[in-house]
């Protein structure tokens, strides 16, 4: 896939920076507590992690789905979801809130596609009426993208029409679709048949080659091993370790790491015999 329009930037300078991040649902238990993330233009970071270690929570509090109890979080440098006001801090408008969030997408373990509209409109839709598209060149800008993601014949079709893989390529689509600066998956495999895991995993793959900007919460570790450059271990809620892929696969630091790896190789060894 082509590169998405950068907005020329300072390299240096991470496009997501994520301080200190602290999230609780329920104000004893902190689901993040104190989460640091530097992801820089053109990275792939995928964020592994047992189940309730906060993954999805980070995600979601990136995209500022979620309320946050302490930390920061900057995109290109503008911190999201609060401004300087004279000598103190002050949530955002929600208008400003969703200006903040049009930079931004992602990508959901259940498609989230609405289900009376056709392929194209769900594709078109955020473009023209919120990016400000003209119509015609927002409808040409997603069937290049559908051809990209192998579903140029299914422009008309509706989303209950379409396999599971197929939906969330289509999701994919749109995602891509609003030219974000950076795109957040969160599982977006977990509700798919295994066979039709590949074909979403492709066409990430080529997201990730054409120098988009992505986090990914996953369990595919095969994906995260030979995609990723960055991969993120989280543990109660917070990251135990951060370390180039390959790295992280071949030389874990923590026992916690090296658990988890061991136990996913001798899961994915069962199902391979199954
Ligand atoms: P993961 O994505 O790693 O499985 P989550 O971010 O979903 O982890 O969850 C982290 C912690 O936050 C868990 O203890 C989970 O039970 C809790 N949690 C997640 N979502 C909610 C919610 N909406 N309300 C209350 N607790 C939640």
């Amino acid at each position: 896939m082509s590169a998405p329009d950068q907005v020329a930037g300072d390299p240096t300078r991470p496009v997501l920076q994520v301080v200190g991040l602290r999230k609780s649902y329920d104000g004893r238990h902190y689901a993040l507590d104190g989460v640091d993330l530097d992801v820089y233009a053109g990275e792939v970071v995928a964020v592994l992690g047992p189940s309730g270690s906060g993954k999805s929570t980070l995600v979601r509090c990136i995209d500022q789905l979620e309320s946050i109890e302490g930390g920061a979080m900057y995109l290109d440098g503008e911190l999201l979801g609060y401004e300087k006001h004279r000598d103190h801090i002050r949530p955002l408008t929600d208008a400003d809130i969703a200006r903040q969030r049009r930079r931004m997408s992602m990508v959901f373990q259940q498609f989230n596609l609405f289900p009376h509209w056709t392929v194209l409109r769900n594709i078109t839709e955020a473009p023209i009426k919120v990016h400000g598209v003209p119509p015609a060149e927002a409808r040409a800008r997603a069937m290049e993208l559908l051809g990209r993601v192998g579903l140029a014949d299914k422009a008309r079709a509706h989303p209950r029409q379409l396999s599971g893989g197929q939906q969330q390529r289509v999701a994919i689509a749109r995602a891509v679709a609003t030219q974000p600066r950076i795109l957040l998956f969160d599982e977006p495999t977990s509700s798919l048949d295994p066979e039709l895991v590949d074909e979403v995993l492709q066409v990430m793959k080529s997201l990730a080659e054409s120098g988009m900007t992505m986090i990914v919460v996953t369990h595919e570790l095969e994906f995260a091993r030979d995609v990723a450059d960055r991969c993120i271990f989280m543990a109660d809620g917070v990251v135990i370790e951060d370390r180039p892929s390959a790295d992280f696969f071949s030389d874990p630091r923590s026992t916690r790491l090296q658990g988890f790896l061991k136990r996913a190789t001798e899961n994915r060894a069962r199902e391979v015999e199954a």
